[in-house]
């Protein structure tokens, strides 16, 4: 017998001790070869006032191990805590949200009897930064930060999960109308990356209609891969539409750490009662099981799981009239699944698991650009003011040949030949270049800002224009 495979549990709060003890009570029986560590994350260590959420040593162990089976947690309420998973996700770069979304119809109730889809979310970057500030009285914004190593991975990830697990699509969803330079970026690799791929179809959507279509016709879907927050909200729905999100497992990957969890809370309603679905967790634990190799095991406990649900042996979540034959609780589920050990799904369809490749989301690090500054965005805070007002006052400001050339207000140009049905709030973007976008010397800058200053505006932040290449680097004001 081969070594067993060092792991690292938490059983969290809530219903997690329940649905954890059921999940290993499986994975033993089902012959999973693993060398336990646990570790205490949760509430109680939030309360403790570890803003994490995670014990001291916690680190270490998922340092070691490279492999976090996790129960959900409870977040207490109130400011000042961390989101666990977040940090997670950050601290180990567990760049790809993998979450497999499948109705298993007609043993469980669902719209969507044909529906086998996973949606690959990356996990680290976007308006996920956390990276906000209130700059006015009356505005706030939050960074939306996408890099190009960052979507190749990401996107590579799902190109290479769905060469690895014989899928025929991928369909990248994204809202590149509008966010041109951020979503386009992800948009534009998807497209380089997918040349490589020649063997594998592919189609991109606009995220409105997309999630519009998947909500409506999933099988026409196949492997999806998204931004971190349209994958954080569509995953959920796809989950949900699927059948329940109490039956989702997903895997959180990364180069040093791969984490996996089931898709759902610590549903305090119902802790301690032991009817808890353990399936979320279960179906999260069989991925971990393929992802450290050990995929007999992973097969025999996956067939057992269809074959119980397939007999309509269902905890009360799923438990249907006219469906369901016996309501059972969490432990006489797991004691189902373990019964049902080497039996295959009669209906359903029986997977199977093949010894998996690593999956390297390489990413290109060796082009450079030429990159050239060509102006300043000012943002000035100044309440109760008109736009011509505001505009005229600046246009007298100039540093060499550095001039005001428009204003925004929320993104909409007000000056000049603003339209006076505009709403303004106090948030002023005032966009200052020299003629033809011509190079500019950073010196100027820090001059115009002092000649800003000195004539009395509050500038809240500047962001400097720069072109790549020749090509502008930054939104274009219209209108
Ligand atoms: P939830 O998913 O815990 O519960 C939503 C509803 O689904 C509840 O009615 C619950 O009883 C039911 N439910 C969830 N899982 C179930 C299962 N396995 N079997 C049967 N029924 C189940 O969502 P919530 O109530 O919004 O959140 C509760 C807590 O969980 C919050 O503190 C939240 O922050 C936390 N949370 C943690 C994670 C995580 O650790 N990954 C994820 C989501 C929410």
């Amino acid at each position: 017998m081969t070594e067993p495979r060092k792991i690292t549990i938490a059983r969290g709060d809530g219903i997690g001790p329940e649905i954890m003890d059921a999940t290993l009570k499986i994975l033993k029986a089902g012959g999973a070869n693993l060398e336990i560590e646990e570790i205490e994350i949760g509430e109680k260590v939030y309360l403790k006032g570890i803003e994490n959420g995670m014990e001291p040593g916690a680190f270490e162990s998922l340092r070691k191990t490279g492999i976090f089976l996790k129960a959900p947690i409870t977040t207490p309420q109130g400011g000042g805590y961390k989101s666990l998973n977040v940090t997670t996700r950050k601290a180990f770069g567990l760049y790809a949200n993998v979450r497999p979304c499948i109705s298993y119809r007609p043993f469980i109730r669902t719209k969507h009897p044909d529906m086998d889809v996973v949606v690959i979310r990356e996990n680290e970057e976007d308006l996920y930064a956390g990276i906000e500030h209130r700059q006015t009285d009356q505005v706030y914004q939050c960074l939306k930060l996408f890099s190009r190593p960052g979507c190749e991975k990401i996107i590579r990830y799902a190109f290479e999960y769905a060469k690895e697990y014989d899928r025929k699509k991928v369909s990248c969803f994204v809202k590149d109308n509008i966010m041109k330079l951020t979503d386009g970026l992800f948009h534009e690799v998807f497209n380089e990356v997918a040349k490589e791929y020649p063997e594998i179809e592919t189609d991109s959507w606009i995220i409105d209609i997309g999630a519009a279509r998947l909500a409506d016709t999933p099988q026409m879907f196949d492997v999806l891969v998204m931004p971190n927050l349209y994958g954080d909200i569509l995953s959920d729905i796809a989950a949900q539409i699927a059948g329940s999100v109490g039956l989702a497992g997903s895997a959180n990957i990364g180069e040093h750490l791969a984490m996996f969890e089931a898709i759902h809370g610590s549903a305090p309603d119902i802790a301690g009662k032991n009817i808890a679905n353990p399936s979320g967790l279960l179906l999260a634990a069989v991925m971990m099981l393929v992802h450290i190799h050990q995929v007999e095991e992973a097969a025999t406990i996956h067939n057992a799981w269809l074959r119980t649900i397939e007999k309509g042996i269902h905890t009360g979540d799923i438990f249907e009239q006219g469906i369901s034959k016996e309501r059972v609780n969490t432990d006489t589920f797991a004691e189902a699944i373990i019964q049902h050990l080497g039996e295959k799904p009669h209906e359903l369809k029986e997977v199977h698991y093949y010894e998996p490749k690593k999956i390297v989301a390489r990413h290109d690090e060796s082009t450079k650009h030429v990159k050239e500054l060509v102006g300043v965005d000012v943002f000035v805070d100044w309440k109760d003011v008109s736009p011509n007002e505001i505009g005229e006052k600046l246009s007298k400001i100039t540093a060499g040949d550095l001039k005001l050339k428009v204003i925004t207000n929320r993104g909409i140009k007000v000056y000049p030949e603003g339209l006076p049905e505009t709403f303004c709030t106090d948030h002023w973007r005032c966009r200052f270049w020299q003629d033809e976008w011509k190079k500019l010397d950073k010196n100027l800058i820090w001059q115009l800002l002092k000649n800003v200053n000195e004539a009395g505006f509050d500038t809240i932040k500047t962001e400097n224009l720069y072109t790549f290449d020749g090509k502008l680097g930054f939104s274009e004001v219209h209108g």
